[in-house]
């Protein structure tokens, strides 16, 4: 095994969603030289980026009058990083080590694969939330066949046909309304009667003549054999089974955080979310911080995320001034 550091650096972030690359930032302008150990591109996007790589407009972040794509406001915060000398290592953490110190980290060379070693005095986690699915067993073998949990990118596929979309969310909403760009329907298939989404995305989706619900209805099948040809449905409140004939599925149910990684290392609350101390984004272990969506599931706002990515970038600053004081 290789190991890169002979001595600790002052900084890792791990992630580099809204949270992470806001941390990487300040703690660069810090001075601290941190390193991004950033991820990898997956299935559903070409560059690491966290869930605003799927996202196709966001018009809440303030600053942008006229809104702006995810991506670009990813790549946009990635270039300001690197202009204040944040190291970028598009790979993935496989291990953490918190219980000795310098704290250690461990992913593959993106080059040769061979797994490295990283030292450091702080780290900051920032691995973010993902999507979650249904757990049907066709949703699986149909993903990227008609399946998707990501309109931004394969809305285009999906032209003058007719699509469902599961949830009753903001995601849902938001993937509903830029698909009816594409499809000739957009049915949005909800276990309830009532939308948790926003008022504002309510209106603008009730008010689409492409949009129709279907209400107290779960998902029970996804037929097709090598593309989705329609879903089996049943109400929960009248047990009435009935098929929906679309040819595009897009799961929008929500979200698990990104904490594989720290089982047994970091506290937890039931549902995985790490447990920062109020108004701080310190962890149980000293030196380690955690900011964005991987320990908020309040707010998961992009805007939210890059201000306690701020925040831990800042408790990493002063918990290391304070260290070397000691
Ligand atoms: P969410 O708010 O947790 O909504 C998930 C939706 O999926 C809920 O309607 C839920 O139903 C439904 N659901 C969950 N599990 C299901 C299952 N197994 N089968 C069928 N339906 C299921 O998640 P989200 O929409 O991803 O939003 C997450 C956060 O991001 C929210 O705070 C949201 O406001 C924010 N967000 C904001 C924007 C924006 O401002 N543009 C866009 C996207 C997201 P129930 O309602 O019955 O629980």
């Amino acid at each position: 095994m290789n190991s890169s550091a002979l001595s600790p650096r002052d900084v890792i972030v791990i992630g580099s969603g809204p949270a992470g690359l806001t941390a990487a930032i300040y703690a660069a302008r810090a001075n601290l030289s941190p390193l991004v150990i950033e991820g990898e591109p997956s299935s559903t996007s070409d560059q690491p980026g966290g869930q605003l790589m799927l996202t196709s407009e966001i018009e809440n972040f303030p600053g942008f009058v006229e809104g702006l794509a995810g991506p670009e406001l990813m790549s946009n915060m990635r270039a300001q990083a690197t202009r204040f000398g944040a190291e970028f290592l598009t790979t993935k953490v496989t291990r953490v080590d918190f219980s000795s110190r310098p704290l250690r980290v461990w992913a593959p060379d993106p080059s040769t694969g061979e797994e490295v070693e990283h030292q450091s005095r702080a780290v900051i986690v920032s691995t973010g939330a993902r999507s979650l699915m249904l757990g049907l067993p066709a949703e699986e073998r149909l993903l990227s066949r008609g399946v998707s949990t990501c309109a931004t990118c394969d809305g285009f596929f999906f032209r003058g046909q007719d699509i469902a979309v599961i949830g009753g969310g903001d995601s849902a909403l938001e993937e509903a309304l830029f698909l009816t760009k594409f499809g000739e329907t957009v049915t949005i298939v909800h276990r309830r009667k009532e939308l948790r989404a926003s008022k504002i995305m309510q209106d603008r989706a009730f008010k689409n003549p492409k949009i129709r619900f279907v209400w107290d209805s779960v998902v029970t099948d996804i037929a097709g054999g090598s593309k989705v040809e329609g879903l089996h449905l049943r109400n929960v409140v009248t047990g009435e089974e009935s098929f929906l004939p679309v040819t595009g599925v897009f799961v929008a149910i929500g979200h698990a955080p990104n904490t594989d990684l720290f089982v047994g290392q970091l506290d937890m609350d039931a549902a995985g979310y790490l447990v920062t101390a109020p108004d701080s984004t310190t962890t149980n272990v000293p030196g380690v911080f955690a900011c964005g969506d991987v320990q908020d599931h309040t707010y998961r706002q992009a805007i939210t995320a890059a201000g306690s990515g701020c925040m831990a970038s800042i408790d990493a600053e002063r918990w290391l001034e304070a260290a070397l004081t000691d």
